[in-house]
């Protein structure tokens, strides 16, 4: 009996780890969901507008908790979201090569 308990726990772990992986590929697919797939933007204040618009697959909608550049290039920033209503964490890429060239040189 024991050894069936292990077994069905072995097999509950293995099926948790698959639906996560899933879940996190899913959401690297989508528009900002990597720095490969960063969303443009020409202006700061539009990061805030992306991260309204996007909602949790708990249809929740996200709260900004932090960002910071990506690599040294300085162009690509990431934005940590945090559901409101289930507490699930995301990353955003933001491609920001449009406000760089805005602001000038520096
Ligand atoms: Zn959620």
């Amino acid at each position: 009996m024991e050894a069936f308990l292990g077994i069905l726990a072995a097999i509950a772990a293995v099926a948790i780890l698959v639906r996560s992986t899933r879940e996190r590929r899913a959401a690297a697919a989508k528009p900002g969901g990597s720095a490969a797939s960063a969303i443009p933007v020409s202006q700061f204040g539009v990061m805030d507008a992306v991260v309204a618009e996007q909602r949790c697959s708990c249809r929740g909608r996200f709260a900004l908790r932090g960002e910071g550049p990506v690599g040294t290039g300085g162009r690509i920033r990431r934005a940590l979201v945090e559901c409101r209503e289930c507490g699930r964490e995301r990353s955003l890429f933001f491609d920001l090569t449009g406000v760089e060239h805005a602001m000038g040189d520096h």
